[in-house]
C-alpha cells in the first residue's frame, strides 16, 4: 500500500493524473537484460507490444523458453490449477525475501524508487525471470522524485534540547527560527474551528495523529490559519512514520514525534514560551523509473495480468510492503514457465513508483490502447499478503466485478486453512488506475500493520507460511484462468 491507512482517505486523486510523458527509449544501465542485443535500443514496450501474444498466434512463441526449463513444453507437471499451486515452492519465496532484504541493507535501509535500492531490486527480478525463460521487457517512464534531504527541529525555550523527529513523505520545504509552538484547543486539529479562531502566524502548530482527518487535512488547516509548519504527535509510544499522503500545495512543512515527546511539547506550548527552529528541505525532480514485464504465451490474445509493486517508501526495507508481493508474482512466474501453451497468455508486470503514487501502473494503464485495454481479461494485485498477525486475515479484493475471480482466490485460501474475507481495501494500491480505467481488478492484500513503512518493515515482519498460501492461491487463480477465462464470471 503506498501510505498508512490512517492517511489514505484524501491520498489519491479518484482519477489519474494526465497522462505521464511518452515513452523514452533509452538504456537502463544495469538494468537491460543480460540475453539482450546490447546493440538493440530498449524501446520501452507498449504493455501490448512483444509482450502480449499476436493475433492469431497458435503456436508458444519462445516465451520462455522451453529448452531452458526443466520440464518439456506440453507435459510440464504444473500444466493443471492443481499442478501449479503444488509447485509453490517455500524456500524459494523466502529465498527472494531474503535477496531483497539484502538489497535494502546493502542500499541505505530501503528500495525507494529512484535510488540505488530499487534499481537492484529491478535487476534482481529481472534476473530471476530471466532464469525462468523469459524474455522481458522493461518499460522506462519519467516520473516525479521527491526527497526530503537535508532537516533539522529544535527545541529553543523555555529550555532548549534536540528533538527526535521524522519527516512526513511529500512535507514541502520549510525554514523557520525561533517560531512560537502553538497547540489547538481541540488536539485532533482537523477544522479552524479546533483552533477556536486563533491565529497562527509565523507558528507551528502541535496536533495530534488521532482524529477523523487524514494529516493532509491537519496540515493545511494549521497552514490556512497562518502557521508555517507542522508537528503531529503519535498518539502512542515510540516514533511515528506518516505521510501527507501526497504533494499539495496547501500544506505545511509537517513533522511527526513520538508520544511521549508530545506530551512533552504540548505542556511547553500551553505555556505559551515554547519556541522552536524547524527546516526541513526538499528535492523534487524527474527521474527515470521503469516497470518489469515478461509473459506466458497463450493461443488467444485475452490475458489475465498479475502484478505487485518492487518499491519501499525511503523509512525501511519494505519486506511485508510488499516483497511479498514480488515473490509471489516471481514464484508464480517461474513454476508458469514452459507449460502449456494455455488458451490465455498469463502477463507478470513488478511495477515502480507505487509508493508515490502509482506511478509504475498509471503509466502502464495509460500507455494501453483501448483495444489493448479490452484485452486484459482481469488484473490481480498482490500487496502485503503475508502478515505475521494472525487476527489479520489475508483478504480478496472485492468489487471487481468478476466474483469467479475473487471466488478462486478465496477458496484456495480456505482450502488451506486461512480465514479470509473478499472485502473492499480501506487503501489504495495498483488496482487503482486499471479500475479507473475499467479494466476489471482484483486481488490479494492484508490491513496495514504497524511496522509497515517503517524500519520494522523487516524479515520479522513476514510470516512465510503465510506467503505460500496467498503465493499458491495467486496460483490457483492463473492455473485455472489461463485455460478457462470463463471463469472470471462464473457464478
Ligand atoms: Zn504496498
Amino acid at each position: 500500500m503506498p501510505e498508512p491507512r490512517r492517511t489514505l482517505r484524501s491520498a489519491l486523486p479518484p482519477a489519474p493524473a494526465a497522462a505521464l510523458s511518452l515513452l523514452t527509449a533509452l538504456t537502463l544501465g544495469g538494468c537491460v537484460p543480460a540475453a539482450q542485443d546490447p546493440g538493440q535500443t530498449p524501446t520501452g514496450p507498449t504493455p501490448n507490444g512483444q509482450a502480449a501474444a499476436p493475433s492469431g498466434q497458435t503456436t508458444a512463441p519462445a516465451v520462455p523458453n522451453a529448452s531452458e526449463t526443466a520440464e518439456p513444453s506440453g507435459t510440464g507437471p504444473a500444466d493443471t490449477p492443481e499442478a501449479l499451486v503444488a509447485a509453490v515452492r517455500q524456500d524459494a519465496l523466502r529465498e527472494d525475501l531474503e535477496a531483497i532484504e539484502r538489497i535494502a541493507r546493502e542500499n541505505g535501509g530501503h528500495r525507494a524508487s529512484g535510488t540505488p535500492g530499487a534499481d537492484a531490486t529491478v535487476e534482481y527480478v529481472v534476473a530471476e525471470l530471466e532464469e525462468a525463460g523469459y524474455e522481458v521487457q522493461l518499460q522506462p517512464f519519467e516520473g516525479t522524485y521527491r526527497e526530503n534531504t537535508a532537516h533539522a527541529f529544535t527545541l529553543r525555550g523555555p529550555a532548549p534540547r534536540s528533538l527526535d523527529y521524522t519527516v512526513l513523505r511529500y512535507s514541502p520545504a520549510i525554514t523557520a527560527q525561533n517560531a512560537p509552538l502553538r497547540a489547538p484547543a481541540v488536539a485532533d486539529g482537523c477544522s479552524s474551528a479546533d483552533w477556536g479562531g486563533a491565529d497562527l502566524t509565523g507558528a507551528i502548530a502541535l496536533v495530534s495523529v488521532a482524529g477523523d482527518c487524514s494529516l493532509s487535512t491537519k496540515s493545511a488547516v494549521a497552514r490556512s490559519a497562518g502557521a508555517v509548519g507542522v508537528v503531529v504527535y503519535n498518539d502512542a509510544d515510540g516514533p511515528l512514520y506518516a505521510s501527507l499522503g501526497y504533494p499539495h500545495e496547501d500544506h505545511a512543512g509537517t513533522v511527526a514525534v513520538s508520544g511521549e515527546l508530545g506530551r512533552d511539547l504540548l505542556a511547553a506550548a500551553r505555556t505559551g514560551q515554547a519556541r522552536v527552529d524547524l527546516r526541513v528541505d526538499e528535492k523534487v525532480e524527474q527521474r527515470t523509473f521503469v516497470n518489469v514485464l515478461a509473459e506466458a504465451p497463450g493461443r488467444s490474445q485475452d490475458a489475465v495480468l498479475v502484478g505487485a509493486h518492487l518499491d519501499s517508501v525511503p523509512f525501511g526495507p519494505g519486506i511485508h510492503d510488499n516483497a511479498t508481493g514480488v515473490a509471489a508474482v516471481l514464484e508464480i512466474a517461474r513454476r508458469a514457465a514452459g507449460s502449456g501453451p494455455h488458451e490465455h497468455p498469463v502477463r507478470f508486470a513488478l511495477w515502480s513508483a507505487e509508493e508515490i503514487g502509482l506511478q509504475g501502473s498509471r503509466h502502464y494503464v495509460d500507455a494501453l490502447t483501448d483495444a489493448e485495454a479490452q484485452r486484459i481479461a482481469l488484473y490481480v494485485n498482490v500487496d502485503m499478503v503475508a502478515p505475521v498477525d494472525t487476527d489479520d486475515p489475508v483478504r480478496v479484493l472485492a468489487d471487481s466485478g468478476r466474483p469467479g475471480a475473487e471466488r478462486l482466490l478465496a477458496d484456495q485460501l480456505r482450502r488451506d486453512g486461512e480465514t479470509t474475507a473478499v472485502t473492499e481495501s480501506t487503501g489504495w494500491s495498483d488496482f487503482g488506475p486499471f479500475r479507473w480505467a475499467d479494466i476489471p481488478a482484483t486481488g490479494l492484500f492484508s490491513e496495514d500493520d504497524a511496522a509497515n513503512h517503517t524500519p520494522d518493515d523487516g524479515p520479522q515482519n513476514v510470516s512465510v507460511e503465510r506467503l505460500e498460501r496467498s503465493t499458491r492461491a495467486l496460483g490457483h487463480l492463473v492455473g485455472v484462468l489461463r485455460d478457462d477465462a470463463s471463469a472470471l464470471t462464473a457464478r
